[in-house]
């Protein structure tokens, strides 16, 4: 089997590429399962269940046939890894899947480009023997095979943005599917969103969160760091439950016939954090970074709408209501929006999310209308205001950490009141 894998590689590299050009652009998405042992980046796992996911279109199908054996690959316009406990990681090698009608197998290997090795067989199947790659297929499971992950003089490395992947020579129990057409939007690994906002004639203040897209849905990050007075228990489920009930249930993201949910995750921890916030047991108006124990003049009610509100600011996003940190382009208000009176979110709040989203599966989404039970809000407060979001600073002083590289601007506080 493996000096036949290589020659199928080789063979076709040198000969027996047809490009069978004229068909029209659709997308196909291939997915496998197994588990598997071996190392991501040096650091090792053991048993690990995965799945691959690579996508592909099927106008880049080519065939190969030498005579013993036939059938056809389509390399993969990008391929991703989840593998449970350490997270979803993009191929950097470029990979391909390929169905050999003979033997009725398919397996995902690297690229032409780049030898052609296979690295794992879905379970074989007779329905294989006759699969041209342009129809869906499986969900087929049995016994898969890892092998060749481990680089030698003949094949090189398989990277990922994490690094080297390896895995170790296994038969795990495997299963096999391709989905052609309209397929929904494959794992998308973590990427941290950062930025500035100018308002006030040169004010600015900095937001940082993660997205990322795991088993269809879009997960926001706002992991953060809680210092100063202890809140207790019930006051910070208050303000996690209100920023990730308040943010999530609304929207759901639409993309022709399927739908995700808008997942917020907001973590309390101690590292690896993109905010600060103080807390100080106190009544006052809270701020992007300082929190208070009492919410001054509205009460205690409002303290998960207040701190959705501020996760808004940690999001990238003005006050919309008369004298707060406004849009210096717009000088936008309104009431009943969670950004001017406490009010719910609007779909204006999501653009940059979904343009990340877009930006990464070039496909158009919209937002809809979540299907789950709206937030239990608590009534808008006309004329609700919060102090400008610290970690505001004038522009030169900005200008000079960022030259500095000093990004640890986060969590400093850094306030200049008008
Ligand atoms: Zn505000």
């Amino acid at each position: 089997m493996r000096s036949q894998c290589r020659v199928l590689g080789i063979v076709s590299l040198v000969v027996l590429i047809v490009f069978l050009g004229n068909a029209n652009a659709v997308n196909i998405t291939f997915t496998y399962e197994g588990i598997g042992s071996g190392t991501l980046g040096g650091s090792s796992f053991s048993d690990a269940a995965f799945t691959i996911t690579g996508m592909g279109d099927t106008v880049n199908r080519s065939s190969f046939d030498f005579g013993t054996s036939k059938g056809f690959s389509i390399d993969d316009n990008s391929a991703s890894i989840a593998i449970s406990g350490l997270g979803t990681f993009n191929f950097v090698t470029p990979t391909r899947t390929f169905v050999n009608n003979t033997y009725y197998g398919v397996g995902f290997s690297r690229a032409e480009s780049v030898g052609g090795t296979d690295l794992f067989y879905s379970p074989s199947a007779y329905a294989y023997g006759t699969w041209d790659m342009l129809s869906s297929i499986g969900p087929i499971s049995g016994t898969g095979r890892l092998l060749q992950w481990t680089p030698t003089p003949a094949y090189g490395p398989v990277n990922t943005n994490a690094g080297v992947l390896v895995f170790n020579d296994a038969f795990p129990p495997a299963t096999f599917q391709a989905t052609i057409g309209s397929a929904p939007i494959g794992n998308i690994p973590a990427e941290t969103i950062w930025g500035f906002r100018w308002y006030d004639d040169g004010m600015i203040f900095a937001y940082r969160y993660g997205l990322s897209f795991q088993n269809d849905q879009l997960i926001v990050d706002l992991p953060i760091k809680l210092t100063g007075d202890d809140p207790g228990d019930a006051l910070r489920n208050q303000w996690k439950q209100g920023i990730e009930g308040i943010w999530g249930n609304r929207y759901e993201i639409v993309d022709g016939p399927f739908t995700y949910p808008l997942l917020f995750k907001v973590d309390w921890v101690d590292s690896n954090y993109d905010y600060i916030v103080t807390v100080r047991n106190a009544t006052g108006r809270p701020d992007m970074l300082d929190w208070y124990t009492t919410v001054k003049g509205w009460g205690n009610n409002y303290q998960d709408e207040a701190a959705a509100h501020e996760a808004g600011h940690m999001l990238g996003l003005y006050d919309e209501y008369p004298g707060g940190t406004l849009n210096p382009d717009t000088n936008f208000t309104t009431t009943n929006a969670l950004m001017a009176d406490l009010g719910p979110v609007q779909e204006r709040y999501y653009q940059d999310i979904l343009a990340w989203l877009e930006g990464e599966t070039n496909r158009d989404l919209s937002l809809a209308q979540a299907s789950v039970p709206p937030y239990p809000f608590d009534p808008p407060i006309q004329g609700f205001y919060d102090d400008p979001p610290p970690g505001a600073v004038p522009e030169p002083t900005t200008m000079l950490l960022l030259g500095s590289g000093l990004l640890g601007l986060w969590g400093a506080r850094r306030k200049f009141k008008k």
